[in-house]
């Protein structure tokens, strides 16, 4: 669904539950990553950017201290009141959002009741971010409405709370801080450890960024997340012995790691490869991007999947194919595996006179492969988290 049919549909679900207009439509994105993946638990760097594909909130104050949580797509909804007490309950969705408001009424915020309806074009689940646009879009609605004085990054990382005590995921901060810190046209270079950012100008020329859904989620992520987590902070523990001057991966180089692979032993030693050659790339793709290198970048973007999938071993048979099949296609510059892995999305640089055909030829094929039709995302670079201003009532039916 494009935007504006996005937010009239919402605004008129508001309209039709609570009988009067939502006073403020609110639109919060889903993100992609260029590069720079599983290292934002690694003290690396991350290269994310907001996407043209979002949860739009419509919502009004509602003079009582109730408050009124509509989920249009999950046709759900919650209702609590301001003295009860917040704790996780049984519906993932609100846990979301109910993590985020406990973190203010915590800080003593001055809230009162309210109502949203909420609705989203961001597959769920498909690795693009959805629950931080939740959360974050959520946190960034009540400190507009409410006028609580947040700053982006407190609302990143409120978002990000919510997200390990209320949904119970232990992510990284790469999610909601480009939810909330996107900007049109822009990637930014994220540092994981002092939450510094810097924008990089990303219109690729005649280059454009899809997505190809493999619509696989195997089960094993997040126990495969959690052995690789320990994986790279064992064989970082032990290079930090030969190395007295290294305090993080960022202070090692590739050849230091190669040196000492036999005291890793086969599995640390491909775990900390990758992380040490994906911080270095994460940088190198900074420089191709500021060069207009869309070449280099995408050889860079191929040599990240080719460590996720051999080296960090966080990819899927579904994934490789897809990305393996972008090599006979002189048009893709780059493919790689998006997100935590073990399926989810590939992301692709692909000419923009080539794409309809590359993407058809890349669609049959899986489908041939798997039996599964794989979903197509066309990502634009937007902004943040906002307050969508142009917003001016619900059109009558027919307009
Ligand atoms: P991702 O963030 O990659 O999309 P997650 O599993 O982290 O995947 O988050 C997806 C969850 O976020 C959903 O299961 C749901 O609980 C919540 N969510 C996301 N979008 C919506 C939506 N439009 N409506 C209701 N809940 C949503
Ligand atoms: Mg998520």
């Amino acid at each position: 669904m494009k935007k504006k049919k996005l937010i009239q549909s919402v605004a008129s679900n508001f309209l039709e539950v609570f009988k009067s207009e939502p006073e403020h439509v609110f639109l919060a994105p889903g993100r992609i990553n260029i590069i720079g993946e599983h290292v934002d638990y690694n003290d690396g760097y991350v290269l994310p950017a907001a996407i043209n594909k979002y949860i739009c909130f419509a919502v009004s104050a509602n003079d009582s201290n109730e408050i009124n949580l509509v989920s249009q797509d999950l046709k759900d909804a919650h209702h609590f009141r301001l003295s009860d007490e917040v704790k996780p309950i049984d519906k993932m969705w609100a846990n979301y959002m109910l993590g985020v408001f406990s973190q203010l009424k915590e800080r003593g915020s001055r809230l009162q009741g309210f109502n949203v309806v909420f609705a989203s074009n961001i597959p769920m689940g498909a690795g693009l971010s959805s629950s931080a646009a939740l959360e974050c879009g959520f946190g960034y609605m009540l400190n507009k409405l409410f006028n609580l004085g947040l700053s982006k990054k407190e609302i990143a990382l409120i978002g990000q709370k919510s997200e390990h005590t209320f949904a119970g995921v232990n992510c990284g901060i790469m999610d909601q801080y480009a939810s909330v810190f996107g900007k049109e046209d822009h990637v930014f270079k994220l540092d994981c450890t002092t939450l510094e950012h810097d924008y990089h100008t990303a219109r690729f020329d005649e280059y454009s960024v899809f997505l190809m859904d493999s619509k696989v989620k195997h089960t094993h992520l997040t126990s495969g997340y959690n052995d690789r987590r320990r994986e790279a902070t064992e064989g970082l523990e032990i290079l930090k012995t030969k190395y007295p001057e290294v305090r993080t991966f960022r202070d090692l180089t590739v050849e230091q790691v190669e040196t000492h692979k036999e005291e890793l032993g086969d599995v640390r030693f491909r775990r900390c490869h990758f992380v040490v050659g994906e911080i270095r790339r994460v940088l190198d793709a900074v420089d191709a991007l500021e060069a207009s290198d869309f070449k280099k970048l995408g050889k860079l973007m191929t040599e990240t999947h080719n460590g996720l999938s051999k080296e960090y071993e966080v990819s899927c048979e579904e994934i490789d194919f897809l990305v393996e099949a972008t090599q006979n296609e002189p048009e893709i510059l780059g493919s790689r595996m998006m997100g935590g892995g073990f399926g989810g999305c590939s992301i692709n640089l692909v000419k923009k006179s080539a794409e309809k055909e590359v993407i058809n030829r890349l669609s049959e094929a899986y489908q041939k492969e798997f039996d599964i039709e794989p979903a197509v995302y066309k990502v634009k670079i937007s902004d943040g988290c906002k307050e969508y201003k142009k917003f001016k009532g619900v059109a009558p039916a027919g307009e």
